[in-house]
């Protein structure tokens, strides 16, 4: 593989990874097979229909992004470029192979040494002339220039590309974290839910549990914002420790959570909606630089589990609505009273 085509393949690649980024897809090879493609602009339909896809929503969802690569490139015929740019591993490879290439060259130049060695071996035997021993001198001194200089300008590149490829990977897998995860709580986050629900509009029973802190924003002006950073996380590691089972709980918004319940029915759902209460107002969080000690938090908490027919997001509304209703009521406790 030549210098150039190495370049042109880590220029694409540069280019690729952040459109996986921009569209929150996995770095799995039919992602990247498809959007390398779609980079170097080998397929002209191809791109036609992204940009399509693009224009009609502004992005290109996980399972758009298969049919596209079902449809425009995993039937290509020509499956020997399409292996090497399966994925990165492939180039990986790639780069391996073609530093093993440089590894040859070495082995080329050693020969020609050898050779070299053996033919200054017959100056004495059969009386070469200044001028021949001269010239096979200089044309060891070019040889091994022109190895060495093509084995450290290759080397160095290949270095380097390696390097930006491990770098290129570390940011994927932290903006992927960082996609699902919330930072200050480690819960998994808003888009991580409205992933989640997108999977769950066929599952019965579901329930849905909203949690809001109360009088929250009197913790921060009283207490200082970073006490209320230090409530938030006893909160969230405190719901995270009462869940059971399939239960999963998010950061829903800023002092909101949400807990996703699939396979449980209301009475459940109630039942861990209060078990949360109670924790939350149990909980004594102490701030260890300040000495300072906080207590006395409580949260109002909405619970619906989905009717037949109604959608995860119509439920959510419904557990909305009664957690609006739990505050209007005074907080600190649960809506619907009963099941
Ligand atoms: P209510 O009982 O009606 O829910 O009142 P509240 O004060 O809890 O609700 P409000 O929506 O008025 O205020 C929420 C506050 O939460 C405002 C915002 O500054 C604070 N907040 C949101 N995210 C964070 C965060 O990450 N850290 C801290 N310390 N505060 C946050
Ligand atoms: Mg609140
Ligand atoms: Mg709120």
């Amino acid at each position: 593989m030549s210098d150039k085509s190495i370049e042109q393949t880590f220029e694409n690649l540069k280019k690729t990874v952040p459109l996986l980024i921009k569209h929150h897809l996995s770095a799995i090879p039919t992602h990247y097979a498809l959007w390398y493609t779609y980079v170097a602009n080998e397929q002209p339909s191809l791109n036609k229909a992204i940009e399509q896809a693009l224009a009609d929503g502004g992005s290109v969802s996980a399972a758009k992004s298969e049919a596209l690569f079902r449809e425009f490139v995993a039937d290509e015929q020509d499956m020997t470029a399409w292996q090497l740019r399966q994925s990165m591993e492939a180039m990986l490879q790639e780069l391996d192979h073609s530093m093993q290439d440089t590894r040859s060259d070495t082995q080329v130049f050693k020969q020609v040494m050898d050779s070299t060695l053996d033919d200054l071996s017959k100056v004495e035997k059969e009386g070469w002339s200044m001028q021949e021993v001269m010239a096979l001198v200089r044309k060891l001194v070019k040889e091994t220039q022109a190895i060495r200089k093509s084995t450290i300008t290759f080397n160095g590149a290949l270095q380097s590309a390696n390097q930006e490829i491990q770098q290129l990977r570390a940011k994927l897998a932290e903006s992927e974290q960082a996609a699902l995860y919330d930072a200050l709580t480690g819960l998994c986050n808003r888009r991580y839910f409205d992933s989640e629900i997108d999977s769950k509009q066929g599952v019965t029973p579901l329930s849905i549990i909203l949690l809001d802190l109360d009088h929250f924003k009197q913790i921060n002006d009283n207490h200082g914002h970073l006490m209320g950073d230090l409530v938030l996380k006893a909160v969230a590691k405190k719901l995270q420790d009462v869940c059971r089972d399939t239960a999963q709980v998010f950061r829903y918004g800023g002092e909101e959570f949400a807990v996703l319940m699939p396979g449980s029915a209301l009475p459940t759902a109630r039942q861990l909606a209060e078990t949360m209460r109670r924790s939350v107002e149990k909980l004594v969080v102490k701030d260890r630089r300040s000495g300072n000690v906080l207590d006395g938090i409580t949260a109002s908490v909405g619970v619906a589990e989905r009717r037949s027919k109604e959608s995860v997001e119509q439920c959510i509304d419904r557990a909305d609505g009664y957690l609006y209703d739990a505050k209007r009521l005074g907080r600190n406790r649960v809506m619907p009273m009963s099941s």
